[in-house]
């Protein structure tokens, strides 16, 4: 059985269920303005750098840095118990933007705070797939 199993599901409505349809796909995109280049996510419709409306769902390079991150011993819900403890980043991806997921393999004593990390998909579900990170280089 796989460790995320039973885990609650990411919920798909707006623009995040385009986000995870790329996920699906193995793909990881940010809306990006076409009017001013800024990256943005998580996903809203406004560009918080020129309020522009107008955006493309440009593909990222998936690496990114260690920001800070948090490791969870006691799970607030009993669908997670049996994967803590778990770590999950706040990595600084290239693009800019921060992003929040879970790491995989990767012990909480060796996290490091600039630490390189690249996305990883795991599919949840058929339907569902959420990113999430690993140790890179
Ligand atoms: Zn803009």
């Amino acid at each position: 059985m796989k460790k995320t199993s039973g885990w609650p599901l990411p919920a798909r409505m707006g623009l995040a269920a385009e986000f995870y349809q790329f996920c699906k796909l193995h793909e990881l995109r940010f809306q990006r303005c076409t009017d001013c280049g800024t990256w943005r996510h998580l996903p809203r419709p406004i560009c918080g750098s020129c309020g522009s409306f107008n955006y493309q769902w440009a593909r990222s390079s998936g690496k990114g840095k260690v920001y800070s991150w948090i490791t969870v011993a006691q799970p607030m819900l009993p669908a997670f118990s049996a994967a803590a403890p778990y770590t999950v980043p706040l990595v600084d991806m290239d693009e800019g933007v921060r992003m929040v997921a879970l790491i995989e393999d990767t012990p909480p004593e060796s996290m490091r705070i600039g630490m390189p990390v690249e996305v990883v998909f795991d599919d949840m579900t058929p339907e569902i797939t959420v990113p999430r990170f690993r140790r890179a280089g």
